[in-house]
């Protein structure tokens, strides 16, 4: 998708704050930070939505999962706890339609979201 800002990270034409990588997904500093360790997770392959994941994408979507444990690891925020979140559409809030995990750490966080 040339037009989606996190393909272009993807393909190094735009450098993120980058924390973790592997062959399947790429981890970087969220640019506007609502928790003191605030990351996404994105898969390499390109996907819109939640509501766009097909069944061979399945294992995909489990490294998201195993890339966030790598970065909560890493950034010193897995025993305390930490909260991921995957926004789906607008009125979920999603803005950036390339699928990422937010791992959100580093202070404590309330329930519910808003
Ligand atoms: P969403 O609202 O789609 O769930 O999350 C999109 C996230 O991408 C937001 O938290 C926003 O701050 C982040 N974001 C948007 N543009 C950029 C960017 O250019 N670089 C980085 N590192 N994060 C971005
Ligand atoms: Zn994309």
């Amino acid at each position: 998708m040339s037009d989606c800002l996190f393909c272009k990270m993807v393909a190094g034409e735009i450098k993120p704050d980058v924390v973790y990588e592997d062959d399947a997904v790429l981890a970087f500093r969220d640019i506007n930070p609502q928790a003191p360790v605030h990351v996404l997770v994105i898969p390499k392959q390109h996907i819109s939505t939640i509501n766009d994941i097909q069944d061979e994408q399945a294992e995909l979507i489990g490294r998201l999962y195993l890339g966030a444990k790598s970065v909560a690891e890493q950034e010193g925020i897995a025993a305390h706890g930490y909260r991921t979140v995957m926004n789906c559409n607008a009125a979920a809030g999603q803005t950036v339609f390339h699928i990422h995990l937010h791992l959100l750490g580093g202070r404590n966080l309330s329930w519910p979201p808003g």
